[in-house]
């Protein structure tokens, strides 16, 4: 799938005033820091779309863009964060939850792991909540140039065997790297190929 058009829609902290329409929506999540919003300016090529970690506040809010005026790209909010305190975190535990668990229009949350990790536990545990609500979900390994191909793939590998300790069937996956550019094309071919389903 080409990217011809990407917009920024609305940001919102409250999943219910998410946008009222009911185009399939692609939503990416991940520990903060992970590459997500590299990712998703990658993915549009667009350097700016997603505000980066860096940018205040915007990390902590529901955001979505219309692709093509046919999909929404949402960035939820990164999990994880110790440093933001006990009220924040359960802030945006209750954000994500209600989008994910309510939200119909998600066609598929792709979940950010970082490629050089071992599995952690905070990613396995959330990954079994999705498991356990039937929530369709694609796995996707970041910053796969911060090593070589042969670490990539033998990390990859563990963390596929763990996975299997737990699921019969495991997720699609994918391995990206916003730096050079890679992974790009498979997961926009994986979400077309939905579309068109
Ligand atoms: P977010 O918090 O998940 O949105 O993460 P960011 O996209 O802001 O990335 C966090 C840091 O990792 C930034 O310094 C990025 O430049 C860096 N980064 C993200 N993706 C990649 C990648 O694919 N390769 C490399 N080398 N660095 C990356």
């Amino acid at each position: 799938m080409d990217i011809t058009s990407a917009e920024f829609v609305v940001s919102n902290s409250r999943a219910d005033m998410c946008p009222q329409t009911h185009l399939p929506e692609y939503a990416f999540i991940g520990r903060s820091n992970v590459g997500k919003s590299s990712l998703i300016n990658m993915l549009t090529k667009n350097p700016k779309l997603a505000m980066t970690s860096s940018t205040p506040g915007k990390t902590l809010l529901i955001n979505h863009f219309l692709i093509n005026k046919e999909w929404y790209l949402v960035d939820l909010p990164g999990y994880g964060y110790a440093q933001r305190g006990k009220k924040m975190m359960e802030k945006i535990q209750k954000l994500i939850e209600y989008y994910v668990l309510e939200r119909e229009q998600l066609t598929c949350l792709f979940v950010l792991v970082d490629s050089r990790l071992d599995p952690q536990r905070i990613d396995l545990e959330f990954i079994e909540w999705l498991g356990e609500n039937g929530i369709p979900f694609a796995l996707i390994f970041t910053k796969a140039d911060k090593q070589s191909a042969g670490k990539t793939k033998s990390n990859v590998s563990r963390y596929l065997e763990k996975l299997k300790e737990q699921w019969e069937e495991l997720p699609p996956y994918f391995v990206s790297s916003s730096e050079k550019k890679t992974g790009r094309e498979e997961i926009l071919n994986y979400i077309e190929q939905i579309n068109r389903s």
